[in-house]
């Protein structure tokens, strides 16, 4: 069945995965969608069959987020497209080994993708959302965000980045009407394991959530009004309570002078 559309979403890593699993199910939420991802065949596949399930105007864009000129191509779009309301920034690539046996070269890819790109493609979108008073983004980090000892460093910086921007972008941009959600998946199903050094196999069955299950979660999160989705966490006061300590260092995180305990260690 056709329903009004509700704007049109642009995802970025699409072509499987979690980004594939949003497309499916936004345009069902009546969303037109623009699918970016570097494989053309995958995205094409997933866009015809949405269009034939959904009725939904669906374009498909090959670009790969690391290389600056595909990433300029994708900023315009955001800044000329006057039918984009929703971002979601997806794409993304983990690591799992220890520093020591990484590639340095590989790890600055992941930052050019992890961060920078979502960094750029955000930039691009909020002046429009702005001008028009309402708009969203979805910007998908990790729990390694929060807990950056689990699996690659420079994963775990990158997704706290994301967390950490997110935060600040709910301050600067809550008053005027744009949302900005940050998910943060535990283990999930898709492709990212392998592509990250560990097959999905090696990673223990209770911690991995099906796609499927963590994207509707995530999307009631966001339906919810939460600014900070964890699928998995059982009681959200957990995380309230994180967030309430984070919150109580605030006053004191920059004085004039320097804590007691330091003047007295330096006598
Ligand atoms: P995935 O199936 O490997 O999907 C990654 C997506 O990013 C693919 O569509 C891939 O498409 C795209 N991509 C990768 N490099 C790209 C580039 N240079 N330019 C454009 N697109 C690129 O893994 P996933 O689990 O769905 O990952 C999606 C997001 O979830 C990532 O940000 C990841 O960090 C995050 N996440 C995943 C897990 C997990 O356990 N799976 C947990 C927490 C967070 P192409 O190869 O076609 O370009």
């Amino acid at each position: 069945m056709t329903q009004h559309s509700k704007g049109t979403a642009l995802i970025t890593g699409a072509s499987s995965g979690i980004g594939a699993i949003y497309a499916d199910r936004l345009a069902r939420r009546g969303y037109d969608l623009i699918l970016v991802a570097r494989n053309q065949s995958r995205l094409n596949d997933l866009a015809k069959r949405l269009t034939d399930e959904t009725g939904r105007a669906i374009e498909v864009v090959a670009a790969d987020l690391g290389n600056k000129h595909d990433l300029g191509r994708l900023e315009q779009v955001l800044q000329t497209d006057a039918s984009i309301t929703l971002l979601v920034n997806n794409a993304g690539v983990g690591a799992t080994a220890p520093l020591l046996d990484s590639d340095i070269d590989k790890m600055e890819e992941m930052i050019m993708l992890n961060v920078n790109a979502l960094t750029r493609l955000t930039y691009a979108a909020v002046p429009r959302f702005v001008a028009r008073g309402t708009g969203a983004i979805i910007n998908i980090a990790s729990i390694v965000g929060i807990a950056p000892e689990l699996l690659n460093g420079v994963y775990g910086g990158s997704k706290a980045f994301v967390l950490a921007f997110t935060q600040s972008l709910q301050k600067e941009l809550s008053e005027k009407n744009i949302r900005v959600q940050a998910v943060l998946p535990g283990a999930t199903a898709t492709d990212f394991w392998g592509t990250a050094g560990t097959p999905l196999e090696h990673v223990p069955s209770e911690i991995v959530m099906p796609a499927e299950e963590m994207v509707d979660a995530a999307l009631a999160g966001f339906d919810l009004g939460e600014q900070v989705t964890i699928p998995a966490l059982p009681n959200v006061a957990d995380w309230e309570l994180y967030e309430a300590a984070r919150q109580k260092l605030m006053p004191n995180l920059s004085l004039r002078a320097p804590a007691a305990r330091y003047l007295n260690a330096a006598g």
